[in-house]
């Protein structure tokens, strides 16, 4: 296994649309690896493979609080059920450090995906789950949580994450 870079936002390719898989093969399985092992060293509870610069249909997912991990590798997921009834969560996203936001969206989703050894599977999720499942998943499409947010605030993130980018180049020279 290793580690990967996170890409921060504003990058083109977080704007990108992902690929699906077409065999889940060794390859796969060591993306898999190395997404789960960058996202519990950054610490976070969910990574998609674009936000490491793979453009797949690939997710990785661990809301378990406690030491025991409890991964979840989702390959090609697909929403088949999102619920009428709404809550709202405050996410943040390891492409977005350092910000944070309350965002409404369906409580529960079901889902159909493929494992980490290829097998079809479905979830029926909740609560933070859900939430994270469709964070994720808004990735594999180009769309981030600030989206969802006015055009000000957004902007306002953005500008403040790009005077970010420029104060870390510098540092490094
Ligand atoms: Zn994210």
């Amino acid at each position: 296994m290793s580690k990967r870079k996170i890409i921060i936002e504003p990058d083109p390719i977080l704007r990108k649309r992902s690929e699906p898989i077409e065999k889940v093969d060794s390859q796969v399985r060591k993306l898999l690896d190395d997404m789960i092992e960058t996202m519990y060293e950054a610490p976070g509870i969910g990574l998609a493979a674009v936000q490491v610069g793979i453009l797949k249909r690939v997710i990785v997912i661990d809301i378990s609080k406690d030491e025991k991990k409890d991964p979840l590798f989702l390959i090609n997921p697909k929403i088949i059920f999102k619920s009428k009834n709404k809550s709202v969560h405050e996410e943040g996203c390891l492409s977005i450090p350092g910000y944070f936001a309350e965002i409404e969206r369906p409580s529960e989703c079901h889902l159909e995906y493929l494992d980490y050894n290829g097998k079809s599977k479905k979830i029926k999720a909740k609560g933070l789950l859900s939430t994270c499942i469709q964070h994720e998943i808004d990735h594999l499409n180009g769309t981030l949580f600030i989206d969802y947010l006015s055009k000000l605030k957004k902007d306002m993130i953005i500008k403040k994450l790009v005077k970010h980018k420029k104060e870390i180049k510098k540092s490094i020279l």
